[in-house]
């Protein structure tokens, strides 16, 4: 399969003390050149990860659909790529949450994403009321339909990843079922099959939602899991290398 991806999301977390533990993950992570790692911190520290931590890939957490212009309070995707990120991470379920996202906000996020060099890592997921409900995987597929960029050329595909996140798995400790986590994934392979035909393979699809040193193993070697999106555990370097070890 891809080359394991293991992104770190530190979300609000993060003053510049901890560019410390970045770069620890950065000297930890020299060992495992075989696994692509990522870090996003939050749009403070971006630039001095970029430049402090240059080994691993920086990412932001969001971007605006425009270039720049009036919109206070907001980055673009243009911005992050001048303060030397390499990727952003969009749709993320808390920001659908906070800012009430929308699948098609989402993909034009995107889009903005690839037409400034970025790299893309596109968050879908469903809520406990949704999988008990029996509609988890047409939610994610609709997400996923919804949400993917209309891309320039086929190549673009390999810039970007959608990651399973089901929403009662982050934070809570609740990993989902390897089982799920396989069948989910390859739902959503089916709807990029359909949606990019033979550049669908090439977009990468990532798990997250409470993973940790005692959960990576089994995910990260499961069918169609191409790599994992942490949240909690990838604030330390002790926690966040045990993962990237396990890929
Ligand atoms: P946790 O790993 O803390 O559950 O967060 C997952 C997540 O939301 C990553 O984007």
């Amino acid at each position: 399969s891809n080359r394991p991806y293991i992104v770190g999301n530190w979300k609000m977390n993060g003053i510049r003390a901890m560019l410390a533990e970045a770069r620890a993950i950065e000297r930890g992570a020299g060992r495992y050149p075989e696994v692509q790692v990522g870090l996003a911190p939050p749009f403070t520290l971006v630039q001095a990860m970029a430049e402090q931590v240059g080994a691993l890939e920086t990412g932001g957490q969001d971007c605006h659909v425009a270039v720049k212009g009036a919109h206070t309070g907001d980055i673009s995707a243009a911005m992050l790529a001048d303060a030397g990120a390499h990727f952003v991470i969009v749709g993320h379920s808390e920001r659908r949450r906070d800012h009430g996202e929308t699948d098609g906000l989402v993909k034009a996020k995107a889009e903005a994403a690839l037409a400034a060099g970025l790299g893309v890592i596109i968050c879908v997921g469903e809520t406990l009321e949704e999988r008990d409900a029996g509609r988890a995987e047409a939610v994610v597929q609709g997400q996923v339909a919804g949400s993917l960029p209309d891309l320039a050329d086929e190549g673009q595909a390999a810039k970007v990843a959608v990651a399973y996140e089901p929403v009662w798995a982050i934070g809570t400790g609740r990993v989902a079922a390897v089982d799920d986590v396989v069948a989910m994934h390859g739902a959503i392979g089916k709807t990029l099959a359909g949606a990019l035909g033979e550049a669908g393979p090439s977009v990468r699809i990532l798990y997250g939602g409470s993973v940790n040193a005692d959960n990576a193993r089994d995910l990260l070697a499961a069918e169609g899991v191409d790599g994992a999106l942490v949240g909690g555990a990838s604030l330390t370097a002790e926690s966040f290398l045990a993962i990237v070890a396990a890929a």
